[in-house]
């Protein structure tokens, strides 16, 4: 028979020296084209890192896997046209959250479509294949609902059929029917297993026995990462009770991606089943977690615990007025000052009053430019700041290229605005152009910054499950890292154009521009109260824009 999958010899280790754990310990096996195999263990047994290593997301210590014609080895790494041949689902779906159910679905034809229009659409084709799998998925109301507002059992059935899009000859499974009524797991399973003709391999973790002997025609169980039993399902039914130490996988555990949890230790609570020879059979449920010993004196434990926290508290304050003091200390810091002048503060205010309001228009000009210096400088700013942050952000980019990029935006952020301005006019001579500049480097050494720090918030999850799909690296970035970070990018960047406005009122200063070269005129002139009147409008235009950003953002954001 036509070997599909062989696994010789599979040694998987995590970590090194004593930390190490051994999760796969030689494993020797072999499917054929068109099996539908259950793997079954209970939770820590080594079932996701099977299915890591035969997806090529993992490679073995030792021994080797062939896997239709690509072979992963501990020297052996398949390259990405293995996701033509090989297919997988996570157990929590891996969809991407702002994407379509349809845009989901459709970025399960990645591995066979590299060109640069794949990161603008989907072609017609691949709309109609999507379109179809979900429509026999009962979702045809769901297409254009986004991934993030679907139930469990909703995307569970995207997921499975983007696999289907995906169209790979061995389908490999994490507890696939996990969140799905009886109805829509039998429709799942009985779609993979005929795709292709009903020649596609089906290997899938699955819960217990019970629900092997409904799905798969074999089953391996693995313990301690070994395989235990290797056989049809209505004899492992029978086997594996005289078994010793033999217990369930619990319904939590086998996502291929999850943090590893130890074993558990608890007994399991025994289901009764029937055999197919009418015996009745333990079919291993679901474990509990292993309970904690308590601590033989509580009462100690809390009151050393106590006072332990209570003098860390108290050092902390002790640290922190220390440092006031010096901090105050060191630069004069002092309030009676300010109260024993405070005629100064009355005369300053009262040359301001009342404002000058003759020269409305001359500001409101002003105002208006300073306005369109930010708007331009923000948005240069986003444009040269999105490039450097992707190669800055640790989760997606390459260590020296981090270092390089980080250097180059902690250089835009230490020159201060003003001084850009300074550089600008030299360079470029008076008017808002070199404030524009100014504002573009700047801002682009603080966007930066937050945008690299929003790309390593995202959840990694669906990144891997579109390697997984064989998806290039410019792609997993367009369709898993963008659409996750896009609202949080927006939000940063309108936050500063707000602040840019008040930043450009600034470099007026240095002849850069904007309402600031009034307000300093102003007030080298003792013109107090026409500087007034431009602070006035400046607050006017400040709140306004203020409101309707932070109302924006907050509809971006949730
Ligand atoms: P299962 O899917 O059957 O629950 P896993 O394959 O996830 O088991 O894990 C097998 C063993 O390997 C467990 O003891 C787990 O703690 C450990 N393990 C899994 N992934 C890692 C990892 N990335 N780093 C360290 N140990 C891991
Ligand atoms: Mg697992």
């Amino acid at each position: 028979m036509n070997q599909v999958i062989e696994v010789h010899n599979l040694h998987v280790q995590y970590g090194q020296g004593e930390d190490s754990v051994a999760a796969l310990q030689g494993l020797n096996f072999s499917i054929s084209a068109g099996e539908r195999v259950a793997i079954i263990g209970r939770s820590g047994s080594g079932k996701s890192s099977l299915l890591r290593v035969l997806s090529g997301l993992v490679s073995p210590d030792r021994g080797h896997v062939r896997v239709g014609d690509h072979l992963i080895g501990p020297d052996d790494r398949p390259d990405r046209a293995i996701y033509g041949d090989v297919g997988l689902v996570f157990q929590n779906y891996g969809l991407v959250p702002q994407l379509t159910a349809m845009q989901n679905v459709m970025c399960g034809g990645f591995h066979s479509r590299h060109g640069l229009a794949s990161l603008a659409s989907f072609s017609p084709s691949t709309h109609r294949r999507a379109r179809r799998l979900l429509m026999e998925f009962g979702l045809s109301d769901r297409l254009h609902t986004r991934a993030s507002l679907l139930s469990g059992g909703e995307q569970q059935r995207v997921a499975i059929a983007r696999l289907l899009l995906q169209h790979p000859t061995v389908m490999l499974l994490d507890e696939p029917v996990a969140s799905l009524d009886v109805h829509w797991a039998k429709k799942a399973v009985e779609l993979m297993s005929q795709a292709g003709g009903g020649s596609s391999t089906l290997v899938m973790v699955l819960h217990d026995l019970r629900m092997a002997r409904q799905f798969a025609d074999r089953v391996i169980y693995l313990h301690n990462g070994r395989i235990i039993f290797d056989g049809e399902p209505d004899e492992a039914c029978c086997q594996l009770e005289t078994q010793p130490n033999v217990v369930a996988p619990s319904s939590a555990d086998g996502t291929v991606d999850e943090t590893p949890s130890a074993p558990t230790v608890a007994p399991p609570a025994v289901v009764a089943a029937e055999c197919p020879q009418g015996r009745s059979c333990s079919v291993p449920q679901a474990t509990s977690e292993p309970d904690v010993a308590p601590s033989p004196n509580p009462v100690a434990d809390n009151v050393g615990g106590l006072w332990g926290k209570t003098s860390f508290y108290v050092a902390v304050a002790l640290l922190a007025v220390a440092l006031y003091v010096w901090a105050a200390l060191g630069v004069e810091f002092s309030l009676t000052r300010i109260f024993s002048n405070w005629e100064h503060a009355v005369d300053f205010g009262d040359r301001m009053f009342p404002p000058d309001f003759s020269v409305t228009s001359t500001i409101a000009a002003s105002l208006i430019e300073t306005i369109q210096m930010a708007l331009i400088g923000t948005t240069l700013a986003a444009i040269l700041s999105l490039p450097l942050a992707v190669l800055a952000a640790r989760n997606i980019s390459a260590r020296p290229l981090q270092a390089g990029a980080r250097l180059i935006l902690n250089g835009l952020r230490t020159v201060p605005s003003i001084i850009w301005g300074l550089f600008f006019v030299a360079i470029v001579g008076l008017g808002p152009f070199p404030g524009i500049l100014a504002l573009t480097f700047y801002a682009a050494g603080y966007l930066g910054k937050f945008y690299y720090e929003g790309i390593e918030s995202i959840d990694p999850r669906p990144l891997r499950s579109l390697q997984t799909v064989g998806a290039s690296p410019l792609q997993r970035f367009r369709w898993g890292v963008f659409p996750q970070v896009l609202p949080l990018m927006l939000g940063y960047t309108l936050y500063m154009f707000e602040y840019n406005i008040r930043a450009a009122s600034i470099l007026g200063i240095v002849g850069a521009g904007g309402i600031g070269f009034y307000l300093y005129t102003y007030i080298n002139n003792f013109q107090y109260n026409r500087a007034a009147t431009a602070l006035l409008l400046l607050l006017v235009v400040v709140t306004i824009i203020d409101t309707l950003s932070s109302r924006l953002r907050a509809r971006l954001m949730d």
